[in-house]
């Protein structure tokens, strides 16, 4: 048993602040009761404002997938071509749920080590003079590369080819902690889940819809019930849910995003920025390397890093986890053994990411790990040289 707290770095679910513990804690209240609509109404406003939508929002008691096939069902038909990117592991996962329900995918292969080229969206979308795709869906940020595709050149994309696509964007990774906006960036869906940015357990899913997708699902011929948004929307209005929601996890929601707000988003973008950027000089200075390779496409949430040749990421994982009581991200898919990820997202300050680095560069000394010396010095003085 170690003292101190467990540092939960992998990239989400993160650390839930004490505040939003507590908040989470007080008792469960009639949820087709009179007090419950304050709580309805103010959770969904808050979600808005993070979402940066005046539009529709909904919240779903699931884990991101459920949103993920929500989003699917309730703006496409059986048969429909969605265009959807290798951008990692979860770029294919949303591929295999959508080919589950039966659409038929267009699937562009990616190395996992850069986000969705515009270009190549905007060469599909050329090529396809008859409109049969009919939704664009692209992972924002991919939590198994570390990679953040740039949806507003995605989007530009889209009016470049002047194709009616509906876009969803999978923001389960960066809401709440990296610069996104779903009205003004145009995204008809964008899906989030509570486990990440918005520093609480997971349990709560989301969704922003735009007119045109709300449109859009007036006609979409996929069997719903549960996703519905129809219902879901009616009922939301009074700040009521068609069904049970997950009352505590919605105190959670508001504090948290309240939390947001007292630092301000841009302050939260710029500190995740800064975390991510005093790690890739960890990294650096480790002389290891990062997954990505796209500058401008580093996340500000998590950073992917390659093992040596011949030395085992997982192996790594587990002593940093029995010795320090540090918990890091493994590779997923085919980046599964070669790759560790440090999660820097969500309720997280200098000293805990030195804490985390600290432990990694120990844990490279004792498990044998080629690298140099250094990491946590380079980090340090990259943070004590720029102000946050
Ligand atoms: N999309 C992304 C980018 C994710 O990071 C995850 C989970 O980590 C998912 C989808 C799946 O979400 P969940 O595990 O909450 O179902």
């Amino acid at each position: 048993m170690s003292s101190g707290r467990h540092f939960l770095q992998i990239p989400g679910p993160t650390n839930v602040p004490d505040r939003v513990l507590r908040a989470i804690s007080y008792p469960t209240i009639d949820h087709r009761g009179p007090e419950f609509a304050d709580l309805g109404l103010d959770a969904l406003d808050k979600l808005k404002s993070v979402l940066k939508t005046g539009a529709d929002a909904v919240i779903y008691p699931s884990s991101g997938t459920g949103a993920w096939e929500a989003a699917l069902v309730n703006t496409l038909s059986p048969g429909d071509r969605v265009l959807m990117f290798e951008s990692g592991q979860f770029g294919t996962l949303w591929a295999n749920l959508a080919r589950d329900l039966g659409l038929d995918v267009e699937f562009v292969p990616g190395d996992w080590r850069s986000g969705v080229d515009p270009a190549v969206v905007e060469e599909r979308l050329s090529a396809d003079p008859g409109h049969r795709i009919t939704a664009v869906a692209v992972v924002h940020s991919e939590t198994s590369t570390g990679v953040v595709s740039r949806i507003p050149e995605v989007r530009a994309a889209m009016d470049r080819a002047g194709h009616p696509a509906l876009l969803l964007v999978d923001t389960i990774s960066s809401l709440g902690s990296v610069d996104y906006r779903h009205d003004e960036w145009g995204a008809d869906v964008t899906i989030g889940s509570s486990q990440k940015g918005l520093m609480l357990p997971p349990g709560l899913s989301f969704h922003g819809i735009s007119a045109k997708a709300r449109r859009a699902s007036e006609s979409a011929g996929f069997a719903r019930s549960y996703w519905n948004w129809a219902p879901m929307l009616e009922s939301n209005a009074g700040g009521y849910f068609p069904y049970t929601p997950a009352t505590n996890l919605l105190y959670g929601l508001r504090e948290a995003v309240a939390m947001l707000h007292e630092e301000g988003l841009e302050q939260v973008f710029a500190r995740h920025r800064r975390l991510a950027a005093a790690t890739r000089a960890a990294v650096e200075a480790w002389d290891l390397e990062l997954v990505c390779r796209v500058p401008e496409e580093y996340s500000p949430v998590l950073t992917a890093v390659a093992m040596p040749e011949g030395d085992d990421a997982d192996k790594l994982r587990a002593a940093i986890l029995e010795r320090f009581d540090v918990s890091l991200g493994a590779g997923l898919g085919r980046l599964r053994g070669r790759v560790f990820r440090i999660g820097h997202l969500g309720h997280l300050n200098e000293p805990g990411l030195l804490g985390t680095l600290g432990a990694i560069e120990a844990g490279l000394r004792l498990t044998g790990t080629a690298h140099r010396p250094g990491g946590v010095t380079a980090a340090a003085e990259y943070l004590a040289d720029t102000s946050g």
